[in-house]
């Protein structure tokens, strides 16, 4: 990847079928703009103003159990909710289009622990979220009218999180939203154009390169994509094709787990501070239909650029034309793979 590739190109995207601008020469400008707090981890167990807390009263009026692994619970302040007037306006206009969106919304609890972050859980302890995001998955997936389960974390107060305690989000929908109704055509065309999976040839040429790999175990990849956007954005592939969380053996969980903890240990370690990220995992629709092309797999989205304190931003003709980065693919996940695993805050 020398040589060429240190000019300003774009990046095909063939999941989003969407283009990046790549501009490795950017990196040495000097930097004159916002820099936020850097964040040091809670040491706070317990927090009696938490609303996530085990025990702890929610601004509902609902309490929390005194729960000791995993909790999960309808979010009190759901963007979508389950039911949906009888009839709804029709606008008289083909350019104004609205239809009614349903949706079940909850929170997952990952640990009792507040001062936690999947960091710093243990391999055992994340599979424990593993098996709720499983489970949860299909239990909402097989109710007849959601046709999307979309499980992610938002983590930081850079990235909107308005509470530290270990948590993440469910919103399951009855529409397949954008983000995966654009991979699904994707990975459908490529199904019918090569007879295989985008994902599966996609790893297979990762594994030969190498230059973009994090970190890897049996059963799962973990790279900074191709076409990554964010600086150190990084894409978790499962090396076998399944769909679904569902699909994924015992053994595969226990992996799955592994590669979480390493990847977010890497992540905090990279600029000591609590890494912010969203991430979320996609996988098959369950909207009733076979979905032989869907592979699982997981997005990381973190805004740092180069410090604890110095963020990316998608302004200028990031919002008007297309993404842009500065830092290559290959030399984020040099740095990544650079990181060690233990983490720099080891828990007493
Ligand atoms: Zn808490
Ligand atoms: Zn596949
Ligand atoms: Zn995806």
């Amino acid at each position: 990847m020398e040589g060429n590739w240190q000019h300003p190109h774009r990046r095909w995207n063939p999941l989003r079928q969407s283009w990046v601008m790549v501009s490795p020469h950017r990196t040495q400008r000097p930097w004159q703009g916002e820099v936020a707090q850097k964040t040091t981890p809670s040491a706070i167990h317990y927090d009696p103003a938490c609303y996530l807390c085990p025990g702890n009263q929610r601004a509902g009026g609902a309490a929390n159990p005194k729960y000791d692994s995993t909790f999960t619970f309808v979010n009190d302040y759901a963007a979508l909710l389950p039911d949906q007037p009888e009839q709804h306006e029709l606008s008289a206009s083909p350019l104004l289009i609205a239809e009614p969106a349903r949706g079940i919304c909850r929170v997952v609890c990952f640990h009792p622990d507040h001062s936690l972050t999947l960091a710093r859980m243990t391999q055992p302890e994340i599979r424990r979220v593993v098996d709720a995001w499983t489970s949860e998955y299909e239990g909402l997936g097989t109710i007849d009218w959601i046709e999307y389960v979309q499980i992610f974390e938002n983590r930081g107060a850079m990235m909107g999180a308005s509470n530290p305690h270990p948590h993440g989000q469910i919103w399951s929908t009855g529409f397949v939203p954008d983000e995966p109704a654009a991979e699904t055509i994707a990975q459908c065309e490529h199904l019918a154009k090569s007879g295989g999976c985008l994902l599966c040839d996609y790893v297979a040429e990762e594994q030969a390169a190498g230059e973009r790999t994090v970190l890897e175990n049996d059963h799962f990849a973990v790279l900074v994509p191709w076409w990554a956007v964010w600086p150190f954005e990084v894409l978790l592939v499962s090396k076998r094709h399944v769909g679904a969380m569902p699909e994924l053996s015992n053994e595969e969980r226990d992996a799955l787990a592994d590669a979480l903890k390493r990847l977010t240990t890497r992540y905090d370690n990279l600029f000591e501070t609590s890494f912010p990220y969203t991430m979320g995992f996609h996988q098959a629709p369950t909207d009733g239909a076979q979905h032989p092309e869907w592979h699982f797999h997981a997005h990381f989205y973190p805004p740092l650029l180069r410090s604890a304190t110095v963020r990316k931003f998608m302004v200028g003709f990031e919002m008007l034309d297309m993404p842009q980065r500065d830092i290559t693919p290959e030399s984020a996940a040099e740095r990544l793979r650079g990181c060690t695993e233990e983490h720099f805050w080891p828990r007493a």
